[in-house]
């Protein structure tokens, strides 16, 4: 079976820095970020690599601040 290919992009300024998708990403692509956004929380970044475009992220986040794309570029978003 082919490997899927993707990559997220968060809203760090939404973010609450809860950790679900952290929790919720099957390839460990998510960790928190040493910088604190505007509300005070370290919020989640991507790794850069090896997203699968699975949507766990995407469907644990209380606060919406994740989009799935699909593929090596911006074309083929999955959730918006
Ligand atoms: S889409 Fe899936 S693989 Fe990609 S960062 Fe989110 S949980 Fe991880
Ligand atoms: S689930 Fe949403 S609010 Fe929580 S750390 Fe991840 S991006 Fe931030």
């Amino acid at each position: 079976m082919a490997k899927v290919e993707g990559y997220i992009e968060i809203d760090a300024e939404r973010c609450k820095g809860c950790g679900l998708c952290i929790n919720a990403c099957p390839v460990n692509v998510i960790e928190f970020s040493e910088d604190f956004n505007s509300k005070g929380y370290h919020p989640a970044r991507y790794k850069g690599e090896g997203c699968i475009a699975c949507g766990f992220c995407y469907l644990s986040c209380p606060d919406v601040c994740i989009t799935v794309f699909r593929g090596a570029r911006k074309k083929s978003p999955v959730n918006v």
